[in-house]
């Protein structure tokens, strides 16, 4: 079977409903067809500074939570991404193919840097080591949200320069983005991104918070002042975010959303938008406390998919080193 691969960040103690939408419910789908790898991208969240043990904790709650959205660990390869020291070996021989000018065009270093404190070398060259999470697994379809396609194309780009340069070896991946809900935007701010790391949470729908304060959240959302309910992203960006996330959730394609409301108000919209989501996130948040109840299991089911990872990602590391013209290990 063709190999999904994809990852989220620890960067807090809640998936948010961008990552659940954009990415998550795609990921479960991909298990159905594809010989998936899932991970926790801890390495990547050390761009942000995070106390060590909330970091720790953080990390076994977004496993948590990919489990309970529906990665099952016995079919999909679930694991850390710090657990496989190929990925940071990789990461260098990948750093050594991309020009400073290349990695300087990233939009999401742009944007993370104008807004945080804390700009590091880590933040700059962290696309660099996402096409190194891909490539090790020779992954075939990436399943992210739309914020990623440009990092994307530099791990295709790079990929197709290994290649080009030493021979074929590396896989190149093609992006694997769910159109029209590809992007879930912040409730107060909807012409931008929901973001774990944004600066204020009273736009951002965290999975594990109270089904009441989610509900309270979404019927506060900003939206405009007409009163028709249609979508159009630039004229209309809230409710345009709202009906996003009501088709995701329920199935219901835009166009029928837009003739069913046809006449009624943004109260409405919003009201059946907090049930539908204080729905599926009522389980959802039952099911990662219970899993969090049993942290040994937990960290059982993290060894056993390191092993699988490591068994791939070794391989090709082994490949890629012999081509570049490293001595063989002793
Ligand atoms: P951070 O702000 O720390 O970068 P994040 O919210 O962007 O966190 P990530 O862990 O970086 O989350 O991304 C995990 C996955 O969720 C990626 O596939 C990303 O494309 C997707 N994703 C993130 N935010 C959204 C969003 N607002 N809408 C749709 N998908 C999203
Ligand atoms: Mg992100």
């Amino acid at each position: 079977a063709p190999r999904s691969l994809s990852g989220m960040q620890p960067t807090s103690d809640s998936l948010h409903l961008g990552n659940y939408i954009g990415a998550l419910v795609e990921w479960v789908r991909l298990q159905e067809t594809h010989d998936a790898f899932y991970f926790v991208a801890d390495l990547h969240a050390l761009t942000v500074a995070t106390e060590p043990e909330l970091l720790r904790r953080r990390t076994r709650l977004t496993a948590a939570q990919f489990i309970a959205g529906g990665v099952d660990p016995e079919r999909s390869v679930l694991f850390v991404q710090s657990h496989i020291s190929q990925h940071t070996e990789l990461n260098w021989i990948l750093s050594c193919l991309t020009g400073f000018g290349e990695a300087s065009r990233m939009t999401q270093f742009k944007d993370k840097s104008a807004k945080g404190s804390n700009t590091n070398v880590g933040l700059f060259t962290y696309p660099v080591l996402q096409a190194a999470d891909i490539l090790v697994y020779d992954a075939d379809v990436v399943p992210v949200g739309e914020d990623q396609r440009q990092h994307l194309e530099l791990s295709r780009d790079l990929a197709g320069r290994f290649n080009q340069r030493f021979g074929d070896t590396l896989v190149v991946p093609d992006p694997h983005i769910m159109k029209a809900t590809a992007k879930i935007q912040d409730l107060q701010d909807p012409t931008a991104k929901m973001s774990k790391s944004a600066a204020s949470d009273a736009g951002l729908v965290s999975l594990l918070d109270e089904p009441n304060r989610i509900a309270k959240k979404i019927r506060s959302a900003v939206t405009d002042t007409e009163r028709e309910i249609r979508f159009d992203e630039d004229a209309k960006p809230g409710i345009s975010n709202l009906l996003s996330i009501h088709a995701a959730l329920s199935g219901t394609p835009i166009a029928h959303l837009e003739a069913q409301y046809e006449g009624r108000g943004y109260g409405d919209l919003k009201k059946d938008v907090a049930e539908i989501v204080v729905e599926k996130v009522t389980p959802f948040r039952e099911r990662t406390l219970e899993l969090m109840a049993d942290e040994a299991e937990l960290d059982r089911i993290l060894a056993d998919g390191a092993d699988r990872a490591r068994e791939v990602a070794e391989a090709t590391v082994r490949r890629v080193y012999d081509k570049v013209g490293l001595l063989r290990r002793p």
